[in-house]
């Protein structure tokens, strides 16, 4: 089964000139070398895995990668088909024949890998970010896809290639995170039309729920009830701001790798109460990462880039190097 397409062949914006000419770089290439944003999501893994495994099972040598400075697959995220095409990006080709980016709305998302782009002879980026800088000599972006999946399965019917349970394994992740269990706006009847395709291979979308939601170490608890205890609600910013922090003592304490912090912005954002929820995450460096999740009152994408961040309009983040108390002052200021 193909995607619905336009009469022009087109899916959203990409041209179907430029979907012809993607099929004809990678068609050529022996070659490929795939890559995420860093600290990748289950859109940005998901979509670049899919696509590996499809590449691969048509005879492509293909490497996988993200360019964290220590490279460690989210634990939440291991249960993808297809880890075995994933390298350090110590190995990574340095001058790609062809490299394909997923999910990267600006080349430094690519963080240690950024470089490779330079030398990269093509280099072809798949993305949904409305903020997408097109820093590809190809840049297939539809910011009106639901996710990077979107594009990712269409690369591969393009390529006439087929979509086994693994490969549908891996993009329907893509899919049910970006639009957050089919609850965001995102949630098209093409969002729904391609999880069909995808349920029709035979996957298995408890397992995948159960892996992405529903399980944590015990020290989940114990380091969620430490920062609810110490969460703030300020009615008076914005349309009310939300916001907490986890330190990595906090993790210490329990043993809790960084990684199984990320949904805890899913708890605090319920709050009637504030338009903005924001959670502060020490990582293992002492850098805060921070996450910023709007209800649509605020376009928290522009607070994220004010602070040399980014993302969308309801989802968002950035980096800080200051302590919590001026982070969190130049939101207010922001807000
Ligand atoms: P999350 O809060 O789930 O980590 O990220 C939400 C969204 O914000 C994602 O689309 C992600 O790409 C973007 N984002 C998160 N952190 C950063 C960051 O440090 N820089 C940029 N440019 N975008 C970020
Ligand atoms: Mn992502």
């Amino acid at each position: 089964m193909t995607p619905d397409l336009r009469d022009d062949g087109s899916a959203g914006p990409v041209s179907g000139q430029d979907w012809a000419r993607a099929v004809e770089l990678i068609s050529a290439a022996d070659e490929i070398a795939l890559a995420c944003h860093v600290s990748p999501d289950g859109d940005a893994l998901g979509s670049m895995l899919g696509v590996g495994i499809a590449l691969r099972a048509a005879g492509k040598r293909v490497t996988a990668s993200f360019g964290d400075r220590r490279f460690t697959v989210p634990r939440l995220l291991r249960f993808l088909p297809g880890q075995e095409l994933l390298a350090d990006p110590a190995h990574y080709p340095a001058a790609p024949e062809v490299m394909v980016t997923f999910d990267v709305p600006t080349v430094g998302r690519l963080g240690v890998l950024t470089g490779n782009t330079a030398k990269a002879h093509e280099l072809v980026v798949l993305d949904h970010h409305p903020s997408n800088t097109g820093f590809g000599t190809l840049n297939l972006v539809d910011p009106g896809a639901a996710a990077t999946a979107v594009l990712a399965e269409e690369l591969i019917h393009r390529l006439g290639l087929p979509v086994d349970k693994d490969i549908a394994t891996c993009l329907y992740v893509g899919l049910v995170t970006d639009t957050g269990s089919f609850r965001h706006s995102s949630t098209t009847p093409d969002a729904h039309a391609m999880a069909a395709r995808l349920l029709a291979t035979g996957l298995d979308p408890e397992k995948i729920a159960r892996e992405l939601w529903d399980r944590s170490p015990f020290g989940y608890l114990k380091v969620l009830g430490a920062v609810l205890d110490r969460v703030r609600l300020e009615p008076e910013v914005g349309g009310g701001l939300v916001w907490t922090f986890v330190t990595r003592a906090d993790r210490a304490a329990y043993g809790l790798p960084y990684d199984e912090i990320e949904g805890m912005i899913d708890v605090i954002r319920r709050t009637d109460q504030a338009d903005v929820a924001t959670i502060l995450k020490e990582d293992d460096d002492g850098v805060w990462q921070v996450s910023m999740r709007s209800k649509g009152g605020v376009d928290v994408s522009r607070v994220s880039a004010a602070l040399g961040g980014g993302g969308h309009a309801k989802a968002a983040g950035f980096t800080s190097h200051q302590p919590i108390e001026e982070t969190i002052e130049s939101l207010r200021a922001l807000l």
